[in-house]
């Protein structure tokens, strides 16, 4: 068949076949991707390959409809232990959060409206308030995210001015955030004090003008510095900045209610211990430790919280009604006491190596293949770098490990995992239970590449 008999677009519509294509797909859409197979035909005619029927023309058309109309984000189970996984989401909403963002979507809401007055009512009191009465803070504001509270605090407060950030804080955190870019980004003059691995107060202290607006500290997130290092006790430095009438701002990353250390994770700094050392305000993450949707969350002084919600960056960054939906629905298992019991991350965070165990074992009892092997989980989300929590994983001997692991990540419900010594590892702690069942039917279609022992 030569180029002639190419079908016209319009015949290729006319078919039947095509009929049906558009009353799923809708025509607009169908019309554009026979044109693109018709002109994918062109194209591979001029290097050598036969024109096409209308049959297989409106094959390919099927098949590139379904590949522009798949959903690109979709749900995956998270068998790589890895807790406040960035890439994958960060943290699952809890159950309470997620009938939250249900029925705030599917309805109006109140918003920005008052039942009692039947006027305009304050954004801000959704999940503010909660937060005040969690953190006994002054004020709260709630932003699109953390980066963006970073950004507003020094917008807001130290625009044209300089700020003292410690050398060993200049730290780059996931996907492009860099201090000192945000720090350029807000018009704020930095100003290194100290050196990489020691910084003392008298760094901070000589490096004070009549300038200086703002005491930046960032966590170090995902980055550890070890050996020969000392940084300022944080209240010394709240101290410094009262004398001098300097804001000090902490930027705590992830930012956690609960001392990590009673599940036998190291320390990490909690948003309460911040606030009592004495900062003005502290910012955070809805989504790391906390364990709510994206957000973030910056608590403190009220005066300085007004300022920066009248800054007109504020508007900028506003956090939607899904978000304070998710947001607010979170903070109540918090005052309720019982985040730990219906958080996602918390659950995994709290549960036992021995629990662990058993999940594997019952796994393993389920699909006749497979060892269980210790191993470690860790929380991730740039918080507590280097700290694992035992676990047990699910352990794979295959062939092909990579291949293997592809095959998993394209089932109907993929699983990620990790692959160590050619094995594919599974670790059951970032598994939500309610996968388990998906997880299983996934595993069992690798049977015949598992190498039994
Ligand atoms: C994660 C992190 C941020 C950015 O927070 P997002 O909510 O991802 O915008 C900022 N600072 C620190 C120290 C962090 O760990």
């Amino acid at each position: 068949m030569s180029l002639r008999d190419l079908p016209s677009v319009d015949s290729v519509l006319q078919t039947p076949a095509a009929s049906e294509l558009s009353s799923i797909y809708g025509r607009p859409l169908t019309l554009q991707a026979i044109r693109h197979t018709l002109e994918n035909c062109r194209l591979s005619h001029k290097q050598g390959d036969p024109a096409p029927g209308v049959a297989n023309i409106i094959q390919s058309a099927g098949s590139i409809l379904d590949s522009w109309t798949a959903p690109t984000l979709r749900p995956v189970i998270n068998a790589t232990g890895v807790i406040i996984h960035t890439n994958l989401g960060r943290s699952p909403l809890s159950a309470g959060a997620r009938q939250a963002v249900l029925e705030t979507s599917l309805a109006y809401s109140t918003l920005e409206y008052s039942l009692s007055s039947g006027k305009r009512g304050k954004r801000e009191k959704h999940a503010e308030e909660q937060l005040k009465r969690l953190t006994s803070a002054e004020a709260a504001l709630v932003v699109n995210n953390n980066a963006a509270a970073v950004l507003l605090a020094l917008s807001a407060l130290a625009r044209r001015k300089e700020v003292l950030i410690a050398r060993s804080q200049l730290v780059e955190i996931g996907g492009g955030f860099r201090i000192p870019d945000v720090m350029r980004l807000s018009g704020a003059r930095l100003v290194e004090v100290g050196t990489t691995n020691r910084v003392h107060l008298s760094d901070y202290e000589n490096a004070i003008t009549d300038r200086t607006a703002l005491i930046l500290l960032a966590h170090h997130s995902n980055f550890k510095i070890v050996g020969f290092t000392s940084e300022p006790d944080l209240k010394d430095l709240c101290e410094l900045g009262k004398r001098f009438n300097i804001t000090v701002v902490h930027d705590l990353g992830s930012g956690t209610l609960f001392d990590t250390a009673q599940f036998g994770l190291g320390h990490e700094p909690t948003v309460q211990e911040s606030l009592a050392e004495g900062t003005d305000i502290v910012c955070f993450s809805g989504d790391k430790l906390l364990g709510g949707p994206q957000a973030g969350i910056l608590i403190g002084k009220k005066t300085v919280i007004e300022r920066l919600r009248r800054y007109q960056l504020a508007r900028a960054v506003r956090p939607d009604k899904m978000c304070l939906a998710a947001l607010s629905a979170t903070l109540l298992h918090y005052l309720k006491d019982e985040a730990l019991e219906t958080i996602p991350i918390w659950q995994m965070i709290a549960a036992t190596t021995e629990q662990q165990k058993q999940r594997v074992e019952a796994w393993i009892a389920e699909l006749g293949f497979g060892t269980c092997v210790p191993g470690e989980s860790t929380v991730g989300g740039g918080s507590l770098p280097e700290e694992t929590l035992p676990t047990w994983l699910l352990a794979l001997p295959v062939r092909h490990p990579d291949a293997a692991a592809r095959h998993l990540r394209t089932t109907d419900s993929p699983v990620i995992t990790r692959i160590g010594q050619d094995q594919i590892l599974l670790d059951p702690r970032t598994v939500l239970p309610e996968q388990e069942a998906d997880l299983l039917s996934g595993v069992r279609s690798l049977r015949d590449q598992v190498i039994s022992s």
